[in-house]
């Protein structure tokens, strides 16, 4: 069985790089009967088609790096037990707080306006 051949404006599925998603694209142009480039039918953005793949993460140079780390660690070597953490020795708690009451200073009486004098000879 085969499929039907592809037509320009017919819907298929793509990874659009603009939503970041697997939408809807509409053929745009065609090479030679392959799809060249669709036009996503939720942001209009036309872009080479990318037959459904796009947005994976390439792998890093961690990942690499993190094999190479892993092709020197011989497989044949068992891997090392961690020995259990020596059993911590508590520190001593520390000592408190002087437990000297503090005296708190007088409490002050604050007034948003200066007190008018009381007006004299009217
Ligand atoms: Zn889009």
């Amino acid at each position: 069985m085969t499929e039907p051949a592809l037509r320009l404006g017919d819907l298929i599925d793509d990874y659009c790089p603009r939503c970041r998603f697997l939408l809807n694209h509409a053929i745009a142009s065609m090479v030679e009967g392959q799809v060249a480039k669709v036009i996503c039918q939720t942001c209009y953005s036309d872009h080479a088609y990318q037959h459904g793949q796009g947005g994976k993460k390439k792998a890093g140079p961690r990942a690499t790096l993190f094999d190479q780390v892993l092709a020197k660690v011989s497989p044949a070597a068992p891997a090392p037990v961690a020995a259990p953490p020596p059993p911590k020795k508590r520190a001593p708690p520390p000592e408190p707080p002087s437990m000297k009451k503090k005296v708190a200073p007088p409490a002050r009486y604050i007034s948003r306006h200066k007190i008018k004098p009381p007006r004299r000879g009217l």
